[in-house]
């Protein structure tokens, strides 16, 4: 079962115009027409195989989706000009003012920002909540619940959610359950776990060349639709519409994401037990010691290991701050945001993807000022990487801090 991803991307196969190997990329933004009834049928949205206008939709979209719908198992695919554009678009299609929302506390800084304080211009409320306590995910549902939010392995915290559990609590009560598998491609299969819409940041593991912003929305056939609708869908009229230059750069990154993937997973796992062996603060999901380990090892497709990320808390920000500084000058990765890279990338939440997030809130949730969130890269002698990294830490004094347990 656990190969069923990779395959069916594999299978997908387009010839280009002149039998390219590379299907041909769409370079237009509108789409002429031989006859004007056609052109009236497609605009009311039932001409199967007609482009109209390319933020409706254009062929080079329409393969990358497809493409990402093999990839998580859904029926659909809709490409967006960011992840933030794939997640808008899902909240205000599934909400009217005034209604609710139950989401995980610990997500992303901007989904957090949008939930909190965008979205009650329209008067839709969020309730924020631990999602590893089923029991409050489900005491929380009222009358106006519209979805359950979260994200399949948190950011920046790589909390576990229980897909499979939480998707029971969404079915019995009629709610969608809406997945951002950001941090976990094809590690994590939402859907086949029963979410009902999974949303990715295409700019971070899938595209992997921090080359560019974009998103997906994956579900069925008739939400996908939805959204494109001229008359009422968010996709549509929001207008985060992805270049079909863009998605054709990021179809051909997604051929090699299998192999990217187990890199990534094998070199954090390295790290991971490394640093936890020396006595460091290190979450990751690979360990046996991480509170969602047994979670994630029953829900995911073992294969590809347990993702690229992982924390450590190095007590205070002028800690943090210095270890950053010193291994960005020892060329062991760079100081910034995002993640995903074939080089390591490094930044302190707390001050940065996450300051959206008042500090004690952040506090509440283990979010201290000393924790690095690393998105490990590609390095080909990882044995090599921990050594350096690990003198870097001697270096600063930061390996006697183990002994401070928060
Ligand atoms: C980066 C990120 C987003 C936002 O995606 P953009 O492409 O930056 O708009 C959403 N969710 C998670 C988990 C992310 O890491």
């Amino acid at each position: 079962m656990s190969h069923k991803n990779s395959n069916n991307l594999q299978d997908l196969q387009y010839f280009g115009e002149y039998g390219g190997v590379n299907p041909s990329i769409s370079d237009a933004s509108t789409y002429t027409f031989i006859s004007a009834k056609t052109m009236f049928d497609t605009f009311e949205g039932n001409t199967e195989g007609c482009y109209l206008y390319s933020r409706h939709s254009s062929p080079s979209n329409l393969y990358l989706g497809e493409a990402l719908a093999a990839l998580e198992g859904t029926e659909s695919a809709n490409v967006t000009a960011s992840g933030m554009g794939a997640i808008t678009a899902v909240i205000l299609q599934l909400c009217n003012a005034g209604d609710h929302i139950i989401s995980s506390r610990t997500i992303y800084g901007g989904t957090y920002a949008f939930m909190k304080n965008f979205l009650i211009k329209f008067g839709i409320k969020t309730t924020f909540l631990d999602i590893t306590d089923l029991d409050a995910v489900a005491a929380a549902i009222t009358p106006n619940t519209k979805m359950i939010y979260c994200e399949s392995v948190s950011n920046p915290l790589l909390e576990v959610a229980d897909i499979s559990a939480l998707s029971c609590i969404a079915k019995k009560n009629e709610l969608p359950l809406v997945v951002d598998n950001t941090f976990s491609p094809l590690t994590i299969s939402p859907a086949k776990l029963g979410a009902d819409i999974v949303i990715h940041s295409l700019t971070k593991f899938i595209n992997g060349t921090s080359d560019c912003v974009a998103g997906v929305v994956c579900g069925t056939t008739e939400f996908c639709l939805s959204l494109k609708d001229v008359n009422n869908g968010a996709g549509m009229l929001l207008g985060s519409t992805l270049d079909s230059l863009r998605a054709a750069s990021i179809l051909k990154n997604m051929r090699t994401l299998h192999i990217r993937m187990k890199k990534h997973s094998e070199n954090a796992q390295f790290l991971a037990e490394k640093f936890e062996k020396d006595g460091l603060r290190v979450v990751y999901p690979g360990l046996l010691t991480h509170s969602g380990h047994l979670i994630m090892k029953g829900q995911m497709n073992p294969e590809y290991g347990y993702g690229g990320l992982l924390t450590m808390d190095v007590g205070n920000l002028d800690n943090a701050n210095a270890l950053m500084e010193l291994m960005q000058e020892r060329k062991l990765g760079y100081l910034a945001v995002s993640l995903g890279f074939y080089k390591t990338l490094f930044s302190a939440p707390g001050s940065s993807t996450s300051s959206e997030i008042p500090l004690e809130e952040q506090e509440k949730m283990g979010l201290g000022n000393g924790l690095i969130r690393f998105s490990i890269g590609l390095d080909d002698d990882i044995q090599r990487t921990y050594l350096l990294m690990k003198k870097c830490l001697e270096d600063l004094n930061i390996l006697s801090i183990k002994n401070i347990k928060p």
